[in-house]
Order: structure tokens, then C-alpha cells, then sequence
């Protein structure tokens, strides 16, 4: 009798996405259920012709690990498999990934379509870095309808991207609209959905990103970024993957893998606690706004509930007291911590107006949604009780 093999991929592909998370990834054929780390920079090879087919060969996991590496090759599956798409590559973090994807595929004299609400980094990529490479980014209002195609010139445009739900505000992008623009390659940052909460390559776009830093490792442990997309596309990427250099540690991919083991059920929770949080936020009169893609209060609320399974880890809302009251409160937490990133078990509160964002001007501010007093809150694994009784305790301290 000989014992049972890992499932088949037809058999893999028929169970829930719950269920491939936990044995996704595990490549080759050895008996470790942990993914195996190969903490080798460099492979040998028998033969000069091996050695010359490996050198040119797309992702080649077994050469010189900034082609490729197994324990990194096994997130990469992993990903790939979850979002739906033919293949992946995996970055050295989010930013890599985003700047190998927009300087992989962009050329001087080429346009690029992008929302005007972004991630900072990237915003500053397309505004700052595009254009000394002589790339034209024309940003939208990506929540306006139709916004995305009107922007599109026929034959210049080469690129469409955005990001849902949108840092910090939450704005929705609408995924079939985007997904039915022929032409250009659409591009969709995903990282504060992961692959559990939305699949954008299902609604027809070309490339999805990931800080996978975020929820999809989950646990602050890694800086990690990864694209998913059709065999072809990341076949091209890699190409230049390879010189840009912003190759992933296999360290931080394994710990990627472990995190995917239960980010179905880390998402659930987060998504629990945060819409509880979220309405008893709502219910406070020193609160001015809480976005949250669950509430019904949420302006793109259907559109959310149509390309979201659920409403996800991130709160947004407005402390009453403005900038005082903002920080105030960042600073008054103490279940919650105040700290950058997002979608660990920690619940994190940032202050973007004095933080992240203090350089920018008031417009400019109210341009990318932030408001003097805005909180934008990362629920963690913590009981909801708790979160909630810190969040009123905090609020009570700003206020006085
Ligand atoms: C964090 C983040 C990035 C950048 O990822 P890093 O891993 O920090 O480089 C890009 N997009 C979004 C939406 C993010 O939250």
C-alpha cells in the first residue's frame, strides 16, 4: 500500500479556497506539512546546458535565488492559486512589486490612468518617478462612474490602476467596469482585501497586487509584496524582476505561507470586529464620520457587498476634536497600538494628518480623504469587547 499523495490539482481546484489555503504551497514531493525554507542564495548544476536553460528560463526556482527560489516559488503558487490566476511573482515588498509592475511594463511616451486615491508610495511613484521616465499619469475620481475608461487615450494609454478599497477613505472601486477596458492593462492594488474578500482577475483585470507585509502574511513578520496574473504577463514581469532586484527573502515567504494558513479565518474575524466597531463607532456623538465598506452608511455599501464577500480589517473615521482630538486619541489607546501597516492580529490606529501625510497641504489632504481628525484603524485578533471599550475609553480621553 502506498501512502496517499498531496491532492492532484484537479482534485485541489474542486475545494473551497478555505481549504486550498492550508495545503497550497507545499511544493515538491517531501513530508514536511511546515513550508521548507531554502535559505541558499545559489544552486549548482551538473551540466553547462542545465545551468544556460535555467539562466533564461522565466522564474527558474532551482539557479540563483533572485530568479527564483522553492520556498519562494511555493508562496508564489499559493497566491496565485487563491486569486485565480495562471502564475505569480513574489517582490521584496509591496513597493516592489507596484514599481516592478508600472516600470516593468510602462515605456517613455506612454500613459498611464490612475486613481487619485493611493496608497502614498505609489501615489508618489506615478506623480514623482513616472514622469522623469518620461510616462504621463493622468489621476481620476475612481468612485465616479466611467471615470477610469473616459481618461483612456486609444493607442497612448498602456495602463489603468487602481486600488479597492482604497487607502484611507475606503473608497470602492467598481471591478467590472474596470475589468471590461479593453486596451490597456488594468492593474488593481488589492492588498486591503487579500484574495479572500475579492478576486479582481474574475471580473476580467489584467494584474493584481499585494503588499503581502499586510494581511496575507498577517502577523507583522515579513515585508513581502507579490502580482498574480496570466502566465504571460508574469513571464514579461520577471524579465525584469531580474534587473530591478526587489527579489523576495525565502524567510519572509515562508512565513507568508504559514500566514495564509488561516487568513480565511483571520479575515472572518477582522471583518466581524470591525463592522461591531464600526457601529458602535457610529453611535458616538464625538465621532463626525465612519467609513466602513460593511455600513449600510458606507456610500459605495452595494457596490461593496456585490465584489466583497465581507467588509474587511479597515475602519476609517473622524475624531470630533480635529487634529488635536486625532492625536489625542492615537496616543490615549491601550489595547490598541499606535503603529503603520496593517491587517496583523494587533489592532494598530494611525493619525495620517500629523503622521504620514503632516507635509502635505491642507487641499492636498482633503484630496487623498484625509481630514484633520482621521483615524484610519487596522482590527486586529483581540476580543471585540475589548477593542471597543479601548476605542470609547481613548475617545473619552480626546475629548476633554
Ligand atoms: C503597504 C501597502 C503598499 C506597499 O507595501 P510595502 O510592503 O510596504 O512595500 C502598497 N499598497 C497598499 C495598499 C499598501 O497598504
Amino acid at each position: 500500500m502506498t501512502a496517499p499523495e498531496n491532492p492532484t490539482v484537479e482534485e485541489q481546484s474542486a475545494l473551497h479556497a478555505q481549504t486550498r489555503a492550508i495545503r497550497g504551497g507545499r511544493g515538491g514531493d517531501d513530508r514536511s506539512l511546515a513550508p521548507v525554507l531554502w535559505a541558499t542564495s545559489t544552486f549548482w548544476t551538473r551540466t553547462v546546458e542545465e545551468a544556460r536553460s535555467m539562466a533564461t528560463q522565466a522564474g527558474a526556482e532551482r539557479f540563483y535565488s533572485r530568479y527564483g527560489n522553492p520556498t519562494v516559488r511555493g508562496f508564489e503558487d499559493l497566491v496565485a492559486d487563491l486569486e485565480g490566476a495562471e502564475a505569480a511573482r513574489a517582490y521584496g515588498s509591496g513597493m516592489g512589486a507596484v514599481s516592478g509592475v508600472v516600470l516593468g511594463l510602462c515605456s517613455a511616451g506612454d500613459h498611464i490612468v490612475a486613481q487619485r486615491q493611493l496608497y502614498a508610495a505609489t501615489q508618489l511613484l506615478f506623480q514623482a518617478v513616472c514622469p522623469r521616465f518620461g510616462i504621463d499619469v493622468t489621476f481620476v475620481d475612481g468612485t465616479e462612474p466611467g471615470a477610469f475608461a473616459a481618461a483612456v487615450r486609444p493607442g497612448k494609454t498602456t495602463m489603468v490602476f487602481a486600488e479597492t478599497p482604497a487607502n484611507p477613505r475606503l473608497d470602492i472601486i467598481d471591478l467590472a467596469e474596470l475589468g471590461a477596458i479593453k486596451g490597456p492593462m488594468t492593474v488593481v492594488d488589492s492588498t486591503f482585501a487579500t484574495p479572500m474578500l475579492q478576486r479582481p482577475l474574475a471580473h476580467g483585470v489584467d494584474l493584481v497586487v499585494h503588499s503581502a507585509t499586510k494581511g496575507i502574511a498577517g502577523h507583522n513578520d515579513a515585508t513581502l509584496g507579490v502580482v498574480a496574473g496570466s502566465r504571460e504577463l508574469i513571464d514579461w514581469l520577471w524579465g525584469f524582476a531580474v534587473l530591478q532586484g526587489a527579489a523576495a527573502s525565502p524567510f519572509d515567504a515562508m512565513n507568508a505561507t504559514r500566514g495564509i494558513r488561516t487568513l480565511p479565518v483571520r479575515i472572518r474575524q477582522q471583518s466581524e470586529t470591525a463592522l461591531v466597531l464600526a457601529t458602535a463607532l457610529e453611535a458616538r456623538p464625538d465621532v463626525t464620520e465612519v467609513r466602513y465598506p460593511g455600513l449600510a452608511s458606507h456610500p459605495q455599501h452595494d457596490l461593496a457587498a456585490r465584489q466583497m464577500s465581507a467588509g474587511g480589517g479597515l475602519v476609517t473615521f473622524d475624531v470630533a476634536g480635529g487634529l488635536e482630538g486625532g492625536r489625542r486619541f492615537v496616543e490615549s489607546v491601550r489595547v490598541a497600538q499606535h503603529a503603520p501597516s496593517l491587517g496583523g492580529p494587533e489592532t494598530l490606529v494611525t493619525h495620517p494628518a500629523s503622521t504620514t501625510h503632516v507635509n502635505l497641504l491642507p487641499e492636498e489632504l482633503e484630496a487623498n480623504g484625509i481630514g484633520p481628525g482621521t483615524v484610519r484603524v487596522s482590527v486586529g485578533l483581540e476580543h471585540p469587547d475589548d477593542v471597543v471599550a479601548d476605542f470609547e475609553q481613548a475617545l473619552t480621553a480626546a475629548s476633554r
